[in-house]
């Protein structure tokens, strides 16, 4: 079943998308080598509860942190811990907050300092392979657009697309239906309408698509070893074209100035 929201929810689903893009700038300003994960992890608890809200993803389902912070060939569901960032890595925080009452999650891969070109390039098609997605969430639209753009996009730069993690709708609960896939086909799921709204987060690989899972049950890591990177967007579905309720442009006036 889908939730569809009335233009006042998905206003307040929006603050919850600017808090999180507001935390996601705090990370660019303090991400540097020899900063722990744990560090990023306490920063952005404090800053969430400064603003008043909560949390999304502590407890959730057990996880045990504020943030996800997933390095260099961790995917998705990294544990905040002691490891230091090192010039050259590339992370992934995702974020979760819950703001009255509607969550926000969104998800930036940031570089540490320098890095390869390999990297900077297996960054940039991931999130132009997130805005391609993103041209597709209009009304009358299938899930299966979506998900076709966005493989064919990171396909197109020879990376790989992560298949068991998925996008998902987003409201009162973190993930709602529908799922929303990183590859598929067009013309295929759930048809769009207008007041549904959906995290797009392609989770592309510079080396073969499949992962494995640590033993401590949450990280996701490639499982060649090779890097990835994550991108993650709340948008609403529009008439037109879709609305896009998380912004990078905090993170932009931050990294344009480091
Ligand atoms: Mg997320
Ligand atoms: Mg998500």
């Amino acid at each position: 079943m889908l939730h569809l929201k009335t233009a006042e929810q998905i206003e307040l689903i929006r603050e919850s998308n600017i808090l999180v893009s507001k935390i996601l700038a705090e990370m660019a300003r303090i991400i540097e080598p020899g900063v722990t994960t744990k560090k990023l992890d306490s920063v952005a608890e404090e800053f969430i509860r400064d603003h008043n809200a909560v949390p999304g993803f502590k407890g959730y389902n057990g996880f045990p942190a504020t943030l996800c912070t997933s390095v260099n060939d961790e995917v998705v569901h990294g544990i905040p811990s002691d490891y230091e960032l090192k010039e050259g890595d590339i992370i992934s925080i995702d974020c979760g907050v819950v703001l009255n009452e509607f969550y926000g999650d969104s998800a930036f891969t940031f570089p540490v300092g320098e890095v390869s070109p390999e990297k900077q390039r297996l960054m940039e098609y991931t999130r132009q392979s997130l805005l391609e997605g993103v041209k597709q969430a209009v009304s009358g639209n299938r899930v299966g657009d979506i998900s076709r753009a966005v493989q064919d996009k990171a396909e197109s730069g020879g990376y790989s697309v992560v298949r068991e993690l998925v996008g998902h709708g987003l409201g009162k609960g973190l993930h709602e239906a529908p799922e929303v896939p990183n590859y598929g086909k067009r013309g295929r799921g759930t048809k769009l309408k207008e007041g549904l709204v959906i995290c797009i987060e392609p989770m592309i690989n510079m080396g073969v698509r499949n992962i494995r899972q640590m033993s401590d049950g949450w990280t996701i890591k490639t499982a060649d070893g090779k890097p990835s990177a994550h991108f993650e967007y709340a948008v609403a579905v529009g008439k037109k074209e879709a609305d896009i309720l998380t912004t990078y442009k905090f993170i932009e006036e931050i990294l344009k100035n480091k």
